[in-house]
C-alpha cells in the first residue's frame, strides 16, 4: 500500500457523559466505522464541558494520533465550547461561514421555528475548515487541520446528539477520510448461523490474527456471527484478488455454517433465495406469535414469496384454523414434534406455498403441559420432506422469554433457508 494507515482518536465532550447520565453511543458508532474504514484506533477519551481539560485532551490526542474525532459541544449554549477551544488550540480563527448560515436558516424554516442570536454562533467555522452539513439539526460539523506545532494533524468535530452525529459521520466523514487516503475500502460481510463466536474465532484464529489486508473482524448477535472482511485497494484496483482467497479459506474452515455473503440477515437471505428460485413460504406460529412472519415481511420484496401466515396460539385454533388433528394434539401435546410437523404441513397445504414452517414451544416463564421453558419445536414441510427439530434454548437473564422467541424464529428462518437452497422449482 502506498500510504501508512492513519491513526485516529475519539474524544467525546460532555459532562453528562462523565457523570453517567448519557450512554456514550457516539463513541461506539464512530469506533465501528473507523474499524470498517481500516483506521487505527488506540484511545477513546471522555472529557467534561471544561475548556482547559478539553484543550489538554485534544493536545494529548494529537500528540499521539494523526487525527482526533470529537463529538458534542457544538450547540448554541454557553457550555458548548468545543469549536472555540479546538480552533484556539490549532491556531485557527473562527470566521462566519456563509453556507452554514444559510443551512441554519433553512433548517429553522423547515421545522417552522425562528433562529435565536445564539444560532449564529453555530455558523462560525474555523478558518480553512471542511464543513459537514447537518441534515438533522442545526450544528454543522467540520474537519480542521492544525497550524504550527499541530501542522499535519486534523480535528474532526461532530455534534453530540446521536441522530445528528451518526449520519454525519457515516455519510460525510467516512467519505472524507477515504478521499484523503487516496485508497478505497471494500468490505465483504460473511454471515454464519449455528456457530458461536468463540468457536468460529478458534477455527479462523491464524487468519484473524495475521490478515492485515483484508482485515477480518467478527460481530456477533444471539445465535449468529458476522465476519467483516475489509480490503484496502488503490482507486480503480479490483478488490477480488485480495478478498476472494480469504473468503475461500473461510469457506474451507467454516463453510458449513456460512449462510450468505453480504446478505444482511437470515430473513433477507431467505427472501432473496425464494425470489431467485421462484418459491413461496407459509408460516404457522405459536410461541413466536408472528415473529417469523414479521421478520420475513420486513424484507422489501417479501410480497412475492410470502402470502400466508397464521398465529395459532391455542390448541383450538391449531385445530380450527390449520386443521391439525385433535388426535395429534391429544396424543402428543401442543409442544411436540408431531404438532410442529402437522402445523408446517397444514400451513403449506392450506396456503399452496412451496415451503411451510412452524414453531411451537414454551417461551416461559413457567413450564406448561410438563414441558420445560425453552423447549421449542420448529417444523418444516417441503417437497418430500417433513421434519421437526427440537431446540433447548437456554437463558439466564430476565429477558428470557423474548430471547427464546427470537432464537426460535431464527431457527425457523434458517430451516426454511436451507430447504429453499436445496429445492429446485
Ligand atoms: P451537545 O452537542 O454536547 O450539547 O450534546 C447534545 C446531547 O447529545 C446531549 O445532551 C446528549 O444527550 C447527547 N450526546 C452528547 N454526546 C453524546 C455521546 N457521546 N453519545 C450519545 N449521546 C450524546
Ligand atoms: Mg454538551
Amino acid at each position: 500500500m502506498s500510504q501508512k494507515t492513519k491513526t485516529a482518536e475519539i474524544l467525546c465532550v460532555g459532562t453528562e457523559l462523565l457523570m453517567g447520565n448519557t450512554v456514550n453511543t457516539n463513541a461506539t458508532a464512530i469506533a465501528r466505522g473507523l474499524a470498517e474504514a481500516g483506521l487505527n484506533l488506540y484511545h477513546q477519551t471522555v472529557v467534561g464541558d471544561n475548556p482547559q481539560r478539553l484543550r489538554e485532551a485534544v493536545e494529548l490526542a494529537l500528540s499521539r494520533a494523526d487525527m482526533v474525532i470529537t463529538t458534542g459541544g457544538l450547540g448554541p449554549t454557553y457550555d458548548d465550547l468545543t469549536k472555540e477551544t479546538i480552533a484556539g488550540t490549532l491556531g485557527r480563527k473562527l470566521l462566519p461561514h456563509e453556507e452554514s448560515q444559510r443551512w441554519v436558516e433553512e433548517y429553522f424554516r423547515r421545522v417552522g421555528r425562528t433562529p435565536c442570536p445564539n444560532n449564529q454562533k453555530q455558523a462560525m467555522m474555523p478558518e480553512g475548515a471542511v464543513v459537514f452539513q447537518n441534515h438533522n439539526g442545526t450544528a454543522p460539523g467540520c474537519a480542521v487541520t492544525g497550524t504550527g506545532r499541530w501542522e499535519g494533524k486534523t480535528a474532526i468535530l461532530l455534534p453530540g446528539p446521536p441522530r445528528e452525529c451518526e449520519p454525519m459521520f457515516r455519510e460525510q466523514v467516512l467519505p472524507y477520510l477515504r478521499r484523503d487516503s487516496g485508497t478505497r475500502l471494500v468490505s465483504r460481510c460473511l454471515y454464519f448461523y449455528g456457530i458461536g463466536e468463540s468457536d468460529l474465532a478458534h477455527r479462523l484464529d491464524r487468519l484473524m490474527r495475521e490478515s492485515k489486508n483484508p482485515t477480518v473482524a467478527p460481530y456477533c448477535k444471539p445465535g449468529e456471527v458476522m465476519l467483516r472482511l475489509t480490503a484496502r485497494v488503490e482507486e480503480g484496483e479490483d478488490p477480488g484478488p485480495i478478498l476472494d482467497p480469504v473468503v475461500e479459506e473461510i469457506r474451507r474452515e467454516a463453510g458449513e455454517w456460512l449462510y450468505g455473503v453480504n446478505v444482511g440477515n437470515l430473513q433477507t437471505a431467505l427472501v432473496h433465495t425464494l425470489l431467485a428460485k421462484g418459491l413461496t413460504v407459509a408460516t404457522a406460529e405459536s410461541c413466536t406469535g408472528g415473529l417469523v412472519a414479521q421478520r420475513i415481511t420486513s424484507v422489501p420484496g417479501a410480497s412475492s414469496v410470502f402470502q400466508w401466515g397464521v398465529v395459532t396460539y391455542s390448541c383450538e385454533t391449531k385445530r380450527k384454523l390449520l386443521g391439525v388433528s385433535q388426535k395429534t394434539l391429544d396424543s402428543y401435546g401442543a409442544v411436540s414434534p408431531q404438532t410442529a410437523m402437522a402445523m408446517a404441513r397444514r400451513a403449506r397445504v392450506k396456503s399452496g406455498a412451496d415451503i411451510g414452517i412452524s414453531v411451537t414451544g414454551n417461551a416461559g416463564p413457567e413450564p406448561s403441559e410438563g414441558k420445560p421453558v425453552g423447549l421449542v419445536y420448529v417444523g418444516l414441510d417441503s417437497e418430500n420432506v417433513t421434519l421437526a427439530e427440537e431446540l433447548h434454548i437456554q437463558t439466564m437473564e430476565d429477558g428470557g422469554r423474548e430471547y427464546i422467541r427470537e432464537m426460535a424464529a431464527s431457527r425457523a428462518l434458517y430451516l426454511a433457508l436451507k430447504a429453499a437452497k436445496q429445492r429446485v422449482k
